[in-house]
C-alpha cells in the first residue's frame, strides 16, 4: 500500500508521446498518454484498430521506447533500464502476450509454455508441474506433446497465455488475447484471469477492441488516436 491507503503503482505512463515516420506522413500513435496501473488492478484498454492499442502496449512493457514522457515501473524509468535488465524484468515481471503469439513452431506446445521456467532456474519437476497446471486451466493439457505447427490458432492462443501465466508475473500485459477464439472462450479465458488477479493479486493491462469481454469490476479506459480517455 501506497501512504495514502492505495495500492502501489506499478506501471506508469507519463504524457508519453510516440510517433512513427512514414513516407506518407508523421503518425501520432500514443499523443501524450498519461496512465497509472496500481498493483492488483484488472485494467481493459479498448480502442478501435489503429488507435495505439499495441504501441501503448509495447512501450508498457519496455519493447519499444517512448519520443516524449516517461514510462515508469515501480517508479523506476524504464529508459534508465539497460536492455538486458529490460529483457531480466520482462522474464521476471512483465509477462507479454503478443497478438501474433511468437511461439517456436517446431517445439513442442510443452516446450513453448515451458522455456520461460527454464530461463529463470526453475528445476525440472516444478516445471512439469507448473506447466501441467497452467495448460490444464487453459483446457490445453491433451496437447502438450504436439508441435505448435500441429495445432489450432485458438490453441496457440491459449499456448501464448499459458507461457505468459506460468512464471507468476507480477504483471500481464495482453494484446487482443481472445483474438482468435469464440465469445465463450473469451470470456472463459478472462474469467481465468481475474481470478488470478483476485487470488494473486496479480495485475493486468488488456488492451482489445472488443467491449464484450468487460466486467463491472475491470478498470476500463477508452484509447482513441493516441489518446486515453
Ligand atoms: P492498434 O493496436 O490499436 O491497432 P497500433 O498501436 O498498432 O494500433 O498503431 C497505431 C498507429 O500507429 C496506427 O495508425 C498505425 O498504422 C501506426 N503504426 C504502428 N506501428 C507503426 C510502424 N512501425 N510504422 C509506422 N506506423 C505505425
Amino acid at each position: 500500500m501506497a501512504s495514502d491507503g492505495a495500492p502501489v503503482p506499478v506501471l506508469e505512463a507519463r504524457r508519453a508521446t510516440k510517433r512513427y515516420r512514414s513516407a506518407a506522413g508523421d503518425v501520432m500513435a500514443l499523443s501524450g498518454v498519461d496512465l497509472v496501473v496500481r498493483q492488483g488492478e484488472f485494467v481493459v484498454v479498448i480502442g478501435p484498430s489503429g488507435s495505439g492499442k499495441s504501441t501503448l502496449l509495447n512501450v508498457l512493457a519496455g519493447l519499444d521506447t517512448v519520443d516524449e514522457g516517461k514510462v515508469y515501473y515501480r517508479s523506476r524509468a524504464l529508459s534508465d533500464y539497460s536492455d538486458a535488465q529490460r529483457t531480466r524484468l520482462r522474464r521476471r515481471a512483465l509477462s507479454v502476450v503478443f497478438q501474433s503469439f511468437e511461439l517456436a513452431p517446431l517445439m513442442s506446445c510443452y516446450r513453448n509454455i515451458e522455456f520461460p521456467l527454464l530461463l529463470a532456474h526453475v528445476p525440472r519437476a516444478e516445471r512439469r508441474r507448473r506447466v501441467q497446471r497452467i495448460a490444464d486451466q487453459l483446457l490445453i493439457g491433451d496437447l502438450l506433446g504436439r508441435r505448435i505447427s500441429a495445432v489450432s490458432m485458438g490453441q496457440r492462443q491459449r499456448i501464448a497465455i499459458a507461457r505468459a501465466l506460468v512464471v507468476k508475473p507480477e504483471v500481464v500485459l495482453g494484446d487482443e488475447i481472445t483474438a482468435s477464439l469464440d465469445s465463450h472462450s473469451s470470456r472463459r479465458i478472462y474469467a481465468l484471469l481475474r481470478r488470478q488477479q483476485r487470488s494473486a493479486g496479480r495485475t493486468f493491462v488488456m488492451v482489445t477492441h472488443d467491449s464484450s469481454l468487460v466486467e463491472p469490476t475491470d478498470r476500463v479506459l477508452h484509447l482513441r488516436d493516441g489518446t486515453l480517455r
